[in-house]
């Protein structure tokens, strides 16, 4: 049937239930090979003649459930899953880029997202321009004749800032350059890049679409409409050495970006997803739909709930009518604004340490987009290792409390909050 709904896709595709003994629920594949049936049909595997499994770093049954899943909901042609977000995010890094080339990127980022691009890539001679993305002007300023993708986050974390996607993809698509989205605080449930013009779009799978914090994953999906042949990737048009002289774009057009990835990128960088993690991930995408609406409800009445607080300065959501991203936010995430909320107390970075060791529900650690709700206070934590000016960039002030929203009840995290408060 055409036309499903995203509830729908989330739960049945990619699933043959002939292909696997009737079982209803995505079998786990826990297996590292595939026997071949002769050394013909190992040949043809190896040279892409025919499709097939030949060893999990490359592809698997359960993964490939997953892919598929992934792919749909977010309308692409094709994706790859990897062991973690940030492998996702390097292997897509190191298949498009070499040595000279730049990336123009939105200040606003995940901070070991941040760190790959301003410490660990220009070790290898990629350089990066983090421009403040909220004004266009400053992205198209920034693009250079070796500048190779703009890379942004539909909702920047933890700054929690909503981008123009539609006018980004638009500075993109000018210089003949991918934009690539970080979708992860989005999610998929609400929110579409590839519709605005994202050209590929990458996930954690570790946060919402896992959804219990049980599992790292990762996640790139192919939107299938750059041309690679633009004269600016010759990777893509050139007989690879890396694959027995294979032309990408020639031999495989649309979905020549998402096999290079895999091919390539995950034989050589090895960042494999493994199967019993994508089955916990799948559990987790068959629910989102469900999960993120009462999240970004729960978020909204908390938000709301904290700025009528004394103790509170400032609170940050983009569903709040006062924040300066509500127009986009209502643009681009009508259905809800997911689970990020962020605000800072009156007593600042002290007071923001005290109230992140007092709440009993919030549980303090390092992660987001879990059945339960968390807490972090980022000056002090996971954005500890970057300098004050790094932090700025990052959106991170000092008195900055980051509040991933889950599933409780909402008077019990009020009643949680208040303690603390009072605690402190
Ligand atoms: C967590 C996160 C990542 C990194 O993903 P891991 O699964 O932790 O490796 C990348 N981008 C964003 C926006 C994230 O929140």
């Amino acid at each position: 049937m055409e036309n499903l709904s995203k509830a729908t896709i989330a739960l049945h595709e990619g699933h043959d239930t002939n292909l696997t003994e009737g079982t209803r629920a995505v079998p786990i594949y826990q297996t590292s090979s595939y026997v071949f049936n002769n050394s013909e049909h190992a040949a043809n595997l190896f040279e892409l003649k025919e499709p097939g499994y030949i060893y999990t770093r490359l592809n698997n049954p359960t993964n490939d459930i997953l892919e598929k899943r992934l792919a749909a909901v977010e309308g692409g042609v094709g994706a790859a899953v990897f062991a973690s977000g940030a492998s996702a995010i390097a292997t897509t890094f190191l298949t498009l880029f070499k040595s000279g080339d730049h990336v123009v990127s939105s200040g606003s980022l995940y901070g070991g997202t941040f760190n790959l691009l301003n410490v660990t890539l220009p070790r290898l001679g990629i350089e990066t321009t983090f421009v403040d993305a909220d004004h266009i002007k400053n992205i198209k300023d920034a693009v250079r004749p070796n500048t190779r993708a703009i890379y942004i986050e539909s909702i920047g974390n933890p700054k929690l800032d909503v981008l123009d996607l539609k006018k980004v993809a638009e500075v993109a698509q000018d210089n003949d350059i991918p934009l690539i989205v970080d979708n992860t605080v989005a999610t998929p449930a609400l929110l579409n890049p590839i519709k605005y013009g994202a050209n590929i779009v990458i996930h954690s799978l570790t946060k919402y679409i896992g959804g219990n914090g049980t599992s790292l994953g990762g996640a790139v999906i192919d939107a299938g409409t750059f041309n690679w042949a633009n004269g600016k990737f010759p990777e893509f048009t050139e007989p690879s050495k890396g694959y027995h002289g294979l032309k990408y774009w020639e031999a495989l057009g649309e979905i020549a970006f998402i096999v290079k990835l895999r091919i390539e990128g995950l034989r050589d960088f090895g960042g494999a997803l493994s199967p019993y993690n994508a089955f916990q991930i799948i559990q987790g995408l068959e629910t989102l739909q469900v999960r993120i609406k009462q999240i970004s409800k729960n978020a909204f009445e908390l938000a709301t709930w904290l700025s009528e607080k004394d103790e509170v300065a400032w609170v940050n959501y983009p569903g709040l009518k006062n924040s300066n991203y509500f127009n986009l936010a209502q643009e681009y995430l009508s259905d809800g604004q997911s689970g990020l909320v962020t605000f800072g107390l009156k007593g600042g970075f002290s007071a923001a340490k005290a109230f992140s060791d007092s709440t009993t529900i919030f549980s303090l650690l390092a992660n987001i987009g879990d059945t339960k709700s968390l807490i972090i206070h980022p000056a002090s934590t996971t954005h500890q290792q970057l300098t004050e000016e790094d932090q700025k960039t990052t959106g991170v002030t000092e008195d900055l409390i980051r509040l991933s929203i889950g599933l409780e009840d909402i008077n019990d995290l009020k009643k949680d909050i208040e303690q603390a408060l009072k605690a402190i």
